[in-house]
């Protein structure tokens, strides 16, 4: 991968990124996927943000060697602290982490208004999708689009997310409300996976001395909604 060849996942994230959208990618080691939006005119602004020194002075050497520094402009902050108002960030991408560590990201930019004129997150975490789908719907963004996408042999799921109120099943929240709908392979794939786990998680935990009751009623509730979803 480099600036020129995205990988399929950031092709697949950078796809969901509107015309002209002013950019902050949140979290964005050599900065591939701005100065690639930035080469292919499809953005007219982004802010790269990066907490780590090393992966900050790589994606201010990616922007430099591009000589795109009037367009893109390299921070080294903590999450969303890497927009300032003046930039007027309307589009946020947060890809290649855990949802937890998305959601803190949302949840701590939110409270500091950080979030006031985004109009669009696109969000790919590489695992913890389910509560990172409860914090959207929770703190008013409704699930516009959403992929799941399989490279080098590992799942990967985008949401795109717009302020809006909207509520969504538990299922919804679980499986994603637009990959439920359409359950492609890849989603079969992960799900039947994700079942053989299950089972067996739940069979060591039922042949504990000290059985954990909640845990083994919350993982029935999940099998039997991937079941019912694979059947
Ligand atoms: N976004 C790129 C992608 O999807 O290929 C890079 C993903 S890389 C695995 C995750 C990057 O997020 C790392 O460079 C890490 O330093 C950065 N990161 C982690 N926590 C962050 C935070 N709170 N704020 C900004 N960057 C963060």
């Amino acid at each position: 991968m480099n600036e020129h060849a995205l990988s399929d996942r950031l092709a697949c994230v950078g796809a969901y990124v509107p015309d002209q959208a002013r950019l902050a990618d949140i979290g964005s080691d050599h900065a591939y996927l701005p100065v690639a939006l930035m080469l292919q005119n499809k953005i007219s602004y982004a802010v790269a943000g990066e907490v780590v020194e090393g992966p900050y002075r790589s994606a201010s050497k990616q922007v430099q060697k591009n000589r795109l520094g009037d367009s893109i402009t390299v921070r080294l902050a903590n999450g969303l602290a890497a927009i300032l108002p003046e930039d007027q960030i309307d589009t946020v991408v947060i890809a290649g982490m855990g949802g937890p560590l998305i959601r803190t990201i949302l949840e701590e930019g939110q409270a500091k208004q950080q979030l006031t004129n985004v109009k669009r997150l696109i969000l790919q975490p590489n695992v913890g999708e389910w509560p990172l789908r409860v914090w959207l719907q929770d703190n008013g963004y409704q699930i516009i689009e959403e992929t799941i996408l399989s490279e080098n042999d590992k799942q990967y799921e985008i949401i795109v997310a717009e302020p809006g109120q909207r509520s969504y099943s538990k299922q919804e929240l679980f499986f994603g409300p637009r990959l439920i709908q359409e359950k492609n392979a890849v989603f079969q794939k992960k799900w039947h996976h994700e079942l053989q786990q299950k089972y067996r998680v739940i069979d060591s935990l039922q042949k504990a001395n000290k059985p954990q009751v909640e845990k083994i009623t919350a993982l029935k509730e999940q099998i039997s909604w991937i079941e019912e979803v694979l059947a």
